[in-house]
């Protein structure tokens, strides 16, 4: 340790430059810089150092007939030790240039040097191969530094600032909207805050700010965006956080082609901002129906084909009895044909189905349209009839395989949708450079919950209805549709949002139909209610997230990769050990009692 160094708070130069950025048109100036120290060869006489900051490393050259007392500090200085240098920007010979390097045409000939800070010997390299989660997290400001890290970081801050400047440059207003509030309904579980002052009253964080942007189109604001962060207390899936920033967006009058035209403006403005990559609008736009019907999910990956077929036409009169019998309980028939240079094995084929049965109970036939005959499990029940049908549903070319399920569209197809994913896995179709966005429109309002025995929002319960399904409100309430889309992206969410109910009496119906009645309505949203009643303008919004669409932009496949300090998949921050217990003078003040 340089234990003959006195402490001081403020460094002893000026930091002329940062390391990362100095290039072979800077030979011959004297820089001064500031870094931590990387690599460190010692070749008896010179010392090397890759020094590092956040701009990127250089190299310094450390010779003890040319400046002693640096080669000395050099001598001392370890991984990671925070040091100052002072030296000249020099050419490297050509035989040690470093092409991979920005800096690698030159080094820095030292001539002074201190050491500002030492380290402890960190507890993973911060070069190569990342270490394990756990200790990343638990040492985050160590794995902040890994130059991969930095890079994910800044370009988070460059995509969050193209879609400022898209927004601003469209007229939206920023405005920050209360973190203490009370629960919106988004689907998840509420954080709650208790208030001392008003002992057994709670806040909530928000799961987003729903109510407040639409309650600031009534405020007159028009056009409002916000980088929002959003709580959800949700059992953590591998790429979901407990909090996490929306770019929240709402407008007054919007349609839904101005929403889309507005949004996608904005994520090619981030995409050039954050890597220089130019996007080409307008996105393609898909009805939810025919999303769900070619690719079994709203969220369709479209980077490959490997698209569901319909067969239930094809199978009628069928003579397979578990097919016939699907048809007659009004079920259908969706198949994939996967082509003939995508081989599955046997046991493959044996697994998907094992795994569809365990999902859902789904059976699951296959059988292969082979140019020398028909092979499979039921090809010996297809007779040529059932097999000129089948060519013809499923535009089958020779030598496909056929995977066929049945079942109530609901469940049969985003099984299937499953499964075209598990292929195009399987079969490398999910190039992560190439990018395929969509919009994704015309949701239903509401779904049927088997679970709750009701109906529940698809979108949130302030999505307004199609008007021309308006009338089937009551009689076919899954038939309505929603004036809802969804941005999507190589079969990932990027945002969504809708048009919403600007009546507070339609609102009082919807909610009605979601099993509030008027009462308890009144009782929960009664100021969203009275502030449509008061002029409201129709209004529509849509919300991004920031992690996931930074997530792809980087090409990293986690969302923590892209946050500074995430926490865990079990909600804890390693780094500070939050979640942590109280003091039980802290809960006697807030009046609250720990039972377990
Ligand atoms: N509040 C919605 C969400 O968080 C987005 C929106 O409808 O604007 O998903």
């Amino acid at each position: 340790m340089a234990s003959e160094q006195t402490f001081s708070p403020l460094p002893p130069w000026q930091r002329s430059d940062y390391c990362g950025a100095i290039r072979a048109t800077d030979e011959g100036r004297e820089v001064a810089l500031w870094g931590w120290v990387g690599a460190r060869r010692d070749h008896g006489g010179l010392i090397f150092i890759d020094l590092r900051d956040r701009e990127g490393i250089v190299q310094i050259v450390f010779n003890p007939e040319r400046a002693n007392e640096a080669h000395r500090i050099a001598g001392e200085a370890r991984s990671e030790y925070y040091i100052a240098v002072k030296g000249t920007v020099v050419r490297r010979s050509p035989a040690t240039i470093n092409a991979e390097l920005p800096t690698g045409e030159i080094e820095i000939a030292a001539t002074e040097a201190r050491i500002l800070n030492p380290s402890a010997p960190p507890p993973f390299p911060l070069t190569g191969d990342p270490a394990a989660e756990d200790v990343r997290l638990r040492y985050r400001y160590l794995d902040l530094r890994r130059p991969e890290m930095q890079r994910n970081i800044r370009r988070r801050h460059l995509a969050v600032r193209g879609a400022r400047e898209h927004l601003d440059s469209l007229g939206f207003v920023e405005i920050e909207t209360p973190i203490l509030w009370r629960a919106t309904p988004e689907g998840a579980r509420d954080y709650l805050v208790p208030s001392r002052v008003n002992p057994g009253r709670f806040y909530a964080l928000p799961q987003s700010p729903q109510l407040l942007k639409q309650i600031l189109m009534v405020g007159g604001f028009d056009r409002y965006y916000q980088i929002a962060r959003c709580f959800r207390d949700e059992d953590l899936r591998a790429n979901r956080q407990p909090e996490f920033s929306q770019i929240d967006i709402e407008m007054t009058g919007p349609r839904i082609e101005d929403i889309m035209t507005m949004g996608e403006g904005m994520i090619a403005s981030m995409y050039r901002r954050a890597i220089g990559v130019e996007l080409e609008l307008p996105f393609l736009r898909m009805p939810w129906s025919e999303a769900m019907d070619r690719f079994g999910s709203d969220k369709p990956d479209m980077r490959f084909g490997l698209e569901l077929r319909n067969l239930t036409e094809a199978f009628a009169g069928t003579g397979l009895r578990v097919l016939a019998d699907a048809l007659s309980r009004g079920e259908s028939i969706y198949g994939l044909a996967i082509p003939a240079e995508y081989q599955l094995s046997r046991r493959e084929l044996d697994e998907m189905v094992e795994w569809l049965k365990a999902r859902n109970g789904l059976g699951l036939a296959w059988v292969k349209a082979a140019p020398d005959g028909w092979q499979g499990p039921i090809a010996r029940h297809l007779d040529e009839t059932a097999r000129t049908r089948l060519t013809e549903a499923a535009s089958l070319v020779g030598g496909e395989t056929i995977l066929i399920s049945a079942g109530p569209p609901s469940k049969v197809r985003p099984a299937l949708g499953d499964i075209r994913l598990q292929l195009g896995n399987r079969f490398g179709l999910r190039d992560k450079s190439v990018m395929r966005f969509l919009w994704v429109r015309d949701f239903p309002l509401f779904d049927y919950s088997d679970e709750e025995k009701r109906l529940v929002s698809v979108n949130h319960p302030f999505t307004a209805p199609n008007p021309e399904d308006l009338d089937r409100l009551d009689s076919d309430p899954t038939g309505v549709r929603a004036l809802a889309y969804d941005m999507v992206l190589n079969g990932e969410e990027l945002g969504g949002g809708s048009i919403r109910i600007h009546n507070s009496e339609l609102q009082l119906r919807v909610f009605e139909k979601l099993g509030i009645p008027r009462d308890e309505a009144r009782n929960k949203f009664g100021f969203l209610l009275d502030a449509l009643g008061f002029g409201a303008p129709p209004h529509g919004g849509i919300a991004f997230g920031v992690e996931r669409i930074v997530m792809l932009l980087c090409g990293t496949d986690s969302i923590r990769d892209v946050m500074a300090f995430p926490k865990t998949q079990k909600a804890v921050d390693l780094m500070s050990g939050a979640p942590s217990e109280v003091g039980t003078d802290q809960l006697r003040d807030l009046a609250i009692r720990v039972t377990s």
